[in-house]
C-alpha cells in the first residue's frame, strides 16, 4: 500500500499551532525550521520508499524461529541497516551517548510515519527509545557507559519484559527470581511471555529489561525490581561478549503485526545487573512505559492515517451509483463514490479524528519535552503533571480510534476492504493489539481517574479546561464553533466534579466512569484542538494566504467534527451517569442460565 506522509498538516501542527522554533529555543536544542522541515522531508522519504513496500510481505511471510533464533521478513535486515546508518535510531538520544537529542514535538512525526508504513517493522525499535530513557535516568554509571551508546545508535536494540502468564496486567504476581552474586550481579530465572523483539536478526545485541524478584523482597509490586540482561554480554570495549543464558523459548501466532516477533523468553541464570534501588523496579519502568505508551498512541494515529490514505483515494476513484442530487459525472458510467453523503461521513469522521489526534500528540510531545529539558525546575514538574494527564488519553483514545478509522476504511471499501487484496483488512488486523499491548484501554481509563484525576483533585484537568476556555475567548468571531466548544468545556468541568464526587463515595464508580470519562473527555480535548486549528485557518486566509484551500479545509473539518463527531461526549456523559450500581448488581451466577 502507498504511503505519503502527511507533511503539510505536521507543518501546520509545528509551526502555525505549537511554534516549535520557540520550543527548540527555549529547550535550547538549537534546531531550527529549516533543519526540521529537511529532516521530516527525508524521514518521508525514508518511510514512504524504504519501509512501506515491506508491510505487505511481512504480514504474509511472518517471522519463523529455528534452533532459538528468529528471522524477520524479507528486507527488514536492511531497512534497519538503513534505519540505523542514516540516524533515524538516535534521534531522540540524549547527546553525551551520541543521540541527536529532537525534541518530541518534531521526533513524534517520525515515528508516526514509521507506524503508518509498517508498525511490524516498529515494533523492533519501537522500545529501545524507552530502555534508553530508563537506563539514562536510573542506570549506574558503569551500565550506561557500557551499553547506552550502542542502544542510542540502534545497534542494539532494547525490550521490556514485565508480562508471565500468570502476570499481565497485576505484576504484583510475577514470579521471576534475581539473586545477588559476590561480584555484584544478579543470576535471573524465570519465563516472560509476549516480549516485542525478545529475539530477531536485525540488532547486533538485544538489551532485555527485566522485571524480577530479589531474595527477600516484599510480596506484590513493592517488591520488584528491574535488571538488565543483555543477550550478548558486553566486553569492556564495548563490544557483544559472551552469550548469556537466555532464550527464545517459542514465537506467538497471532491475528496482526505478524511481522513482529513476540517471544517467551526464558531466563536459565541468566547474568543480570540492576537498574535503580532494589524493589524500586515499578518506577524505573514507568519512565519507560510512559514512552512507550506515548508510542503505542502514535501506532493508532499512524494506522488511522493509512487507512484514511487509503479509503480517500478508492473514494475518489469507486464508481458506483449517482449522486442524489444527479449525476455529478454524467460522461461516466457513474459518480465516484465520494459524492455519496455516506461515503462522506466516513471519510471526514477519519479524517477529523487523526488530524485532531496528530494536534493533541503534538500537544502532549510538547509537554514531554518540557518535562525532561525545561531550564527551570519548576517548569519541568509543571509539564510532568500536564504529560502525566494526557498519557492515558493519547494511549487509549488514539488506539480505539486507530482501530475505528481502520474499520471505517474497509467499509468504504465495501467487500473489497474485506479480502486481502487491497490492505486494508490488514490495518484492522495490525491496529487491534494496540488497544491491548502497554497497559489494556481498560487500565488507561482506571490510571487517568485513580491517578491523574483523584491523585490532585482534578487540578490539572480544570487547568486544561481554562485554557482552552480562555482560547474560546480569543476567537469569539468563530461563533459558529466557540459555541458549542465552549458549552462542552463548561459541561466538561461540571461532569469533573460530578464524577469527583461519585468516585469519592463509592470505590465502584471509579471502574464503572473510568472508560466513558476518558472517552468524553478526548472528545472535548480535541474540539478545544480543532478551534485552536480553526482560528489559525480564519487568521491565514484573512491575510490572504496562497494556500486558501488548505485553510478552507482545515475550516471545514473542524464545523464537521463539532457538530458530527463532538456530539459522542453527550452518549458518553448519559452512560456513565448511568451510575455503578447496574454495572454490580446483577450476581454473577445470573450471568448465564
Ligand atoms: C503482540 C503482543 C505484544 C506484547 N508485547 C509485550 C512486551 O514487549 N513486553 C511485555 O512485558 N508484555 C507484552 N505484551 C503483553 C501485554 O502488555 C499484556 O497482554 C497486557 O498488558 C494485558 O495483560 P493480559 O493479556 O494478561 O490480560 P489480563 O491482565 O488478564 O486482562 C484481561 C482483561 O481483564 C481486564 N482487567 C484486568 N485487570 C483489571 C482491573 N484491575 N480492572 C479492570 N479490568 C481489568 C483487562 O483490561 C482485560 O480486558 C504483549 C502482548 C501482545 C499480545
Amino acid at each position: 500500500m502507498n504511503y505519503v506522509a502527511p507533511l503539510r498538516d505536521m507543518r501546520f501542527n509545528l509551526h502555525e499551532l505549537f511554534d516549535v522554533s520557540a520550543h527548540c529555543e527555549r529547550l535550547g536544542n538549537g534546531l531550527d525550521r529549516e533543519l526540521i522541515d529537511g529532516v521530516l522531508e527525508e524521514a518521508a522519504r525514508y518511510t514512504g520508499e524504504v519501509i512501506a513496500p515491506l508491510n505487505r510481505n511481512s504480514d504474509e511471510q511472518g517471522v519463523t524461529l529455528e534452533n532459538g533464533e528468529v528471522t524477520t521478513p524479507e528486507g527488514f535486515v536492511e531497512a534497519y541497516r538503513q534505519y540505523v546508518d542514516n540516524g533515524w535510531a538516535s534521534m531522540t538520544g540524549p547527546t553525551e551517548y551520541g543521540g541527536q537529542g529532537f525534541p518530541q514535538m518534531v521526533a513524534c512525526n517520525f515515528h508516526e510515519m514509521l507506524m503508518a508504513a509498517s508498525l511490524s517493522f516498529r515494533i523492533y525499535s519501537g522500545l529501545t527509545e524507552g530502555a534508553v530513557l530508563a537506563l539514562y535516568k536510573h542506570g549506574s554509571d558503569a551500565l550506561k557507559n557500557a551499553y547506552l551508546e550502542k542502544l542510542v545508535s540502534g545497534r542494539w536494540s532494547g525490550t521490556m519484559c514485565l508480562t508471565e502468564p500468570q502476570a499481565g496486567t497485576d505484576l504484583a504476581l510475577l514470579r521471576t527470581k534475581a539473586e545477588p552474586q559476590a561480584d555484584g550481579s544478579y543470576r535471573v530465572t524465570g519465563s516472560k511471555i509476549f516480549i516485542s523483539g525478545g529475539e530477531h536478526d536485525m540488532s547486533e545485541n538485544i538489551v532485555h529489561l527485566v522485571l524480577a524478584r530479589l531474595p527477600d523482597a516484599p510480596a506484590g509490586v513493592k517488591g520488584i525490581s528491574l535488571l538488565l540482561v543483555p543477550k550478548f554480554i558486553a566486553n569492556a570495549d564495548g563490544t557483544p561478549g559472551e552469550r548469556n543464558a537466555l532464550t527464545c523459548g517459542a514465537i506467538e501466532h497471532k491475528m496482526g503485526i505478524k511481522g513482529a516477533a513476540t517471544c517467551v523468553m526464558n531466563f536459565d541464570g541468566a547474568t543480570g545487573w540492576i537498574v535503580g534501588e532494589p524493589n524500586q523496579g515499578l518506577a524505573c519502568m514507568f519512565t519507560m512505559m510512559n514512552d512507550a505508551r506515548f508510542q503505542v498512541g502514535l501506532q493508532g494515529l499512524g494506522i488511522a492515517e493509512q487507512a484514511y490514505q487509503g479509503a480517500l483515494a478508492y473514494a475518489r476513484e469507486r464508481l458506483q451509483s449517482r449522486a442524489l442530487t444527479g449525476a455529478a459525472q454524467p460522461d461516466k458510467p457513474a459518480d465516484p463514490i465520494i459524492v455519496h453523503p455516506d461515503v462522506r461521513r466516513m471519510l471526514l469522521t477519519q479524517k477529523t479524528l487523526v488530524e485532531g489526534s496528530r494536534m493533541l500528540a503534538a500537544y502532549c510531545a510538547r509537554e514531554l519535552d518540557l518535562e525532561h529539558g525545561h531550564p527551570d525546575a519548576g517548569a519541568r514538574k509543571a509539564a510532568g503533571k500536564r504529560a502525566a494527564l494526557l498519557i492515558p488519553i493519547v494511549k487509549s483514545f488514539f488506539t480505539d480510534m486507530g482501530q475505528e478509522v481502520a474499520s471505517l476504511g474497509v467499509q468504504v471499501y465495501g467487500g473489497h476492504g474485506y479480502i486481502r487484496e487491497w490492505g486494508m483488512e490488514q490495518l484492522m488486523r495490525d491496529s487491534r493489539i494496540t488497544q491491548l499491548y502497554e497497559g489494556t484501554n481498560g487500565i488507561q481509563a482506571l490510571d487517568y481517574i485513580r491517578r491523574k484525576l483523584m491523585g490532585d483533585g482534578g487540578a490539572e484537568l480544570r487547568a486544561i479546561q481554562d485554557e482552552f476556555l480562555g482560547l474560546c475567548d480569543e476567537l469569539g468571531a468563530l461563533s459558529d464553533l466557540v459555541g458549542p466548544v465552549r458549552a462542552r468545556l463548561n459541561q466538561w468541568r461540571e461532569l469533573t466534579d460530578e464524577v469527583l464526587a461519585r468516585v469519592a463515595q463509592d470505590p465502584q464508580e471509579i471502574g464503572a466512569v473510568s472508560v466513558d470519562f476518558l472517552q468524553y473527555s478526548s472528545y472535548v480535548l480535541l474540539a478545544g484542538l480543532w478551534l485552536k486549528a480553526a482560528g489559525r485557518a480564519r487568521q491565514a486566509l484573512e491575510a490572504g494566504s496562497e494556500e486558501a484551500p488548505f485553510y478552507e479545509a482545515k475550516l471545514h473539518s473542524a464545523r464537521f467534527y463539532v457538530r458530527r463527531v463532538l456530539p459522542r461526549a453527550s452518549s458518553h456523559r448519559e452512560a456513565l451517569l448511568g451510575g455503578a450500581d447496574c454495572l454490580m448488581a446483577m450476581p454473577e451466577a445470573q450471568f448465564a442460565f
